[in-house]
């Protein structure tokens, strides 16, 4: 494996798991609304296992990284989030294989694990979930040109996406049981990913600034 490599997985995992685990009352508290309260509980013990593997996954090439950091969700986290997390990121792994990566690659990764998601929960866009925010992210991530803006763009959108998801309602998961009552509280998963995919656009726009 490259120098390169290591040093962008290094800076892009901790800061994006801190950024987690640094809201895991509130993701606790939005799943006291719509779930059983333990989102927040389910994501930190995810992050905190993968920071804990972060050494032997940063010497793996990435495509088996990501394959590392998905089964350390599916193993770790319970509830519905971890086994879709592990998939989404489990997949990107098969999907990159031994690929270098670019922005049309990490795109097409990411659209091979969103599909495994929809396929292991059974889900699709516009049910208040996750997938609210993912499908959205990789849109731009399609359509946009890489470069200054991608970023911005990304954080944009995925903004807008979590807050969508509060008026919408939950047609998939624990949260479809509440029907109607779901409506007026933001989905905890799809906040998981804005956090997460925010904080990765974070460090991108600082490894960029520094030339
Ligand atoms: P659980 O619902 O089992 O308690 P978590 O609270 O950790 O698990 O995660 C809940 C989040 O998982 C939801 O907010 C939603 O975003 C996501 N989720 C749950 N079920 C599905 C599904 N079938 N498809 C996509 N996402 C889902
Ligand atoms: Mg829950």
């Amino acid at each position: 494996m490259t120098e390169t490599r290591r040093v962008q997985l290094k800076r892009l995992v901790p800061p994006t798991l801190n950024a987690i685990i640094a809201h895991a009352d509130e993701l606790t508290e939005l799943d006291q609304a719509i779930g059983d309260g333990d989102h927040g509980i389910n994501m930190k013990r995810g992050a905190e296992k993968i920071l804990q593997e972060m050494p032997a996954i940063c010497d793996k090439p990435a495509n088996e990284a990501l394959k590392a950091m998905g089964m350390a969700l599916v193993m770790t986290v319970g509830g519905a989030s971890g086994p879709l997390f592990g998939s989404l990121l489990m997949e990107m792994g098969k999907s990159l294989d031994s690929r270098p990566m670019n922005k049309d690659v990490l795109a097409e990764c990411f659209a091979d694990g969103i599909e495994a998601v929809k396929k292991r929960g059974r889900s699709d866009i516009e049910q208040k979930t996750m997938l609210d925010v993912l499908v959205p992210a990789l849109e731009v991530l399609k359509e946009a040109k890489a470069g200054d803006k991608l970023c911005a763009q990304l954080k944009e959108t995925v903004a807008a996406a979590e807050a969508r998801t509060i008026e919408m309602k939950a047609l998939a998961g624990r949260a479809s049981y509440l029907g109607e009552r779901s409506i007026g509280h933001m989905d905890p998963g799809a906040r998981s990913c804005g956090l997460a995919i925010r904080e990765i656009c974070n460090v991108l726009e600082a490894v960029r600034n520094e030339g």
